[in-house]
């Protein structure tokens, strides 16, 4: 067999067509839908993932501010900032890029942007609205497997899904969304001992772990959807995922590529939660 590809560029443009007419009709209204992206540091990843950020949002219409700041930044600086921009009436998002580096508690800074512009769903209060089932924002990445899964219209109600990778931005929030749409959910880290077991048993298996290629086709059982949320860079300077896209797609229905796949969708859902964040604000007007 020869999985379906999940082509995550052409979906991530279609959800970022609906969110620019939902901007026009908010900037009609008097409202510009705003994001602000703090990037503390030069690592070169975050560099990328930053202005692909923004760009995405200049193209759907959106106002959008790059704030880029040396490594030397004092945290006491940084959460200023945060607190400025929580003031800002122009501004409904922001997005503080993670790493930050290690002088500087990236949970307090999480905690100090507002809950109501907290776009990227990690602060606790938006963590804990998730976790009870009555979510504000979803984080961008696992929002968008979602989406992906939607698309593809994969029966979620009564799978059985395992996801590896417990982070607080991919790993636990994916097992919220999916557990609330009815998937029985395994979670598994580093110390999971015989992985194998559990993929072979799961109808859905979400990779993000950031181990290039860990999960090979032997590990998948026959017809699951494999959805591979990692990026890591080769020494070749390639990309490549957490999934051994070669093996993975004789033996999967349907398999998402690295790149191409997650990486679009998740700067989609980080619009999509923006837009939702401007409409909330022209609400309470
Ligand atoms: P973290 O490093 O925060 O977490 C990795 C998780 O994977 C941990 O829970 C760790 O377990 C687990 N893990 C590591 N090795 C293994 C293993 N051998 N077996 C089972 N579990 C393992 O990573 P992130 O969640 O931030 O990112 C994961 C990947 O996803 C990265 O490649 C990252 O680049 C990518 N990513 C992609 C995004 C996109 O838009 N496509 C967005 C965000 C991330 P333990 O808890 O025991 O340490």
């Amino acid at each position: 067999m020869t999985a379906r590809l999940i082509d995550g560029v052409k979906l991530a443009a279609s959800i970022r067509e609906e969110v620019a007419q939902r901007a026009a009709a908010l900037t009609a209204k008097g409202i510009q839908p705003g994001l602000a992206v703090i990037v503390v540091g030069s690592d070169p990843a975050s560099q990328v993932y930053v202005r692909n950020k923004v760009a995405a949002c200049e193209k759907a219409g959106l106002h959008s501010v790059l704030e880029a700041y040396p490594a030397t930044m004092t945290q006491e600086a940084l959460l200023d900032r945060v607190r400025a921009l929580n003031a800002d009436p122009k501004i409904h998002g922001i997005l503080v890029q993670l790493p930050l580096p290690a002088h500087i508690d990236s949970h307090l800074v999480i905690e100090t942007i507002a809950a109501a512009k907290d776009v990227d769903g990690f602060h606790v209060s938006n963590a804990g609205l998730l976790m009870t089932g009555k979510p504000l924002f979803r984080p961008c990445t696992p929002y968008g497997v979602m989406k992906m899964l939607e698309s593809e219209h994969v029966e979620i109600r009564g799978a059985v899904a395992v996801i590896i990778g417990a982070s607080n931005i991919v790993g636990k929030p994916m097992v919220m969304l999916l557990q609330s749409a009815g998937a029985t959910v395994t979670i598994c880290n580093s110390k999971t001992r015989d992985l194998g077991w559990h993929t072979r048993h799961a109808d859905i298996v979400v990779v993000a772990t950031g181990k290039p290629r860990m999960i090979d086709g032997s590990m998948i059982k026959p017809g699951a959807v494999v959805i591979d949320v990692g990026i890591n860079r080769l020494p070749d300077g390639k990309l490549c995922g957490d999934v051994d896209f070669e093996s993975a797609k004789e033996v999967a229905s349907a398999i998402t590529p690295v790149p191409g796949g997650v990486g679009p969708m998740t700067i989609a859902m980080l619009l999509v939660n923006t837009i939702e964040a401007a409409e909330r604000a022209y609400a309470a007007k």
